[in-house]
């Protein structure tokens, strides 16, 4: 079943039937067996998936989700996610995600090397043609893809590396980087309130959820709570985030940091004019919705909103800015990064920030326009526009 809703979609453009049959299904779905050693002389076994959603405006791009419960069909909803982000933001990319079934933190750094590089072995075809191309997704990080690259010996072959190999400075910053900015446009637009002083809690404390924090504290808005697999923590009048994220660093967790604890599902319902999402799908649905408070909700996740969880936040006038607008700052970073280790061209953090904020920022505006024209909330106004973009390519490539 798609995330989106053609039928929904088809009222706003022209949505060929010929078209709709290709975009109803993933265009390749690849499944593996992985199994190495470990130093006990065992053998670990995990299921591993590659998604290829749809082709039709470049390669199919997206993370690596290394998870204990990942399976194929929440592989293939992340890969149609990313054929709809890359269009939104218009980056030459399809839509692509995979995953492998094991959870990181059970395993040594010497066992995760080996399946990642036993991952390559297995799926050496669509890494080193780019017909894949991967990078961070939860659970994974910029040393997976530094081993990737290892195997592939093509610096193109994987996005998110760390930068003294190949990496772009800015790409470990960049979706909470796109996150924040998309936070600061929306209290903006919507709350007429400047970032400065806005309250703001946000689950999910990694890559995206950290950064996002990160930014949002320099900006000057107080962040009122954040969480992260062990829970949360609360602080009213706003955490100091970098001794949060120093604390995390050193311990792995949030777990012990000195301060007021909340559950995860207590902080959807945190007092705090923005809630941002940046852990794993689905948290937002009929049992949680009716208690969120903020005004705005920012998906730094994939698919954080369930279609019930959409109804009651619009019922109660909660405004949801959708992942595949704000959560794309990462993926425009990866086509920089990307676009370097083709050409051999070299981009600054700063120049990054900067492309990241003005694609963002089109994008931002284009969805506000398509909401307002169309008298539609902002997801279905982003689909329209990222559906209509990939059904122009595939009819640009003789496919429908
Ligand atoms: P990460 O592994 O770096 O961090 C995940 C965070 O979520 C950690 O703090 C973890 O403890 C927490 N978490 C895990 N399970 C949880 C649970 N059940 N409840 C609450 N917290 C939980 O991952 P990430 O890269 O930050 O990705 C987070 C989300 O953002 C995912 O949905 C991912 O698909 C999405 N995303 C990531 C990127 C990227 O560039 N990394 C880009 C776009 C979207």
């Amino acid at each position: 079943m798609p995330c989106v809703n053609f039928d929904e979609i088809s009222k706003y453009i022209d949505l060929p039937a010929s078209a709709r049959q290709l975009l109803e299904v993933p265009e390749q779905q690849i499944i593996a067996n992985l199994n190495i050693r470990t130093h006990t002389d065992g053998v670990l076994a995990a299921k591993a998936y590659v998604v290829y959603y749809n082709t039709a405006r470049g390669p199919a791009k997206g993370g690596i989700r290394l998870a204990e419960d990942v399976t194929l069909d929440e592989t293939t909803e992340l890969s149609e996610r990313m054929t709809w982000k890359t269009a939104l933001v218009r980056i030459p990319f399809g839509g692509g995600k995979s995953g492998i079934a094991i959870a990181p933190k059970k395993m040594s750094l010497f066992e995760r090397n080996e399946l990642v590089r036993e991952f390559v072995h297995i799926m050496n075809r669509e890494l080193t043609s780019s017909a894949y191309i991967p990078a961070p997704d939860l659970g994974s990080n910029a040393g997976d893809m530094a081993i990737i690259y290892g195997q592939t010996h093509q610096l193109e072959s994987v996005t998110g590396k760390p930068p003294r190999v190949g990496g772009l400075p800015g790409r470990e910053h960049a979706t909470g980087r796109g996150v924040a900015y998309i936070t600061k446009r929306s209290l903006q637009e919507f709350l007429n309130r400047d970032v400065k002083n806005a309250t703001v809690a946000i689950q999910g404390f990694g890559n995206v959820g950290g950064w996002t924090a990160n930014f949002l504290h320099e900006w000057g808005a107080r962040i009122v709570a954040v969480s992260d697999v062990s829970g949360g923590i609360v602080k009213k009048d706003g955490l100091d985030i970098p001794s949060v994220q120093d604390y995390c660093r050193k311990n792995g967790s949030l777990e012990g940091y000195s301060a007021d604890r909340v559950s995860n599902e207590g902080l959807l319902a945190a007092e705090a004019d923005v809630l941002i999402p940046a852990a794993v799908g689905h948290v937002l649905n009929d049992r949680t919705a009716p208690k969120v408070k903020a005004k705005l909700v920012i998906e730094g996740a994939n698919g954080p909103t369930t279609a019930e969880a959409d109804e009651i936040m619009t019922s109660n006038s909660t405004l949801v800015m959708p992942d595949i607008l704000a959560n794309a700052g990462g993926v425009v970073a990866s086509y920089i990064e990307w676009r370097n280790a083709k050409s051999g061209s070299i981009t600054h953090k700063e120049e990054v920030f900067e492309a990241i904020e003005h694609i963002l920022e089109d994008a931002f505006q284009e969805v506000v326009s398509t909401a307002k024209k169309h008298g539609i909330q902002h997801r279905l106004g982003a689909e329209v526009i990222a559906v209509d973009e990939v059904v122009r390519a595939m009819n640009d490539r003789g496919w429908t």
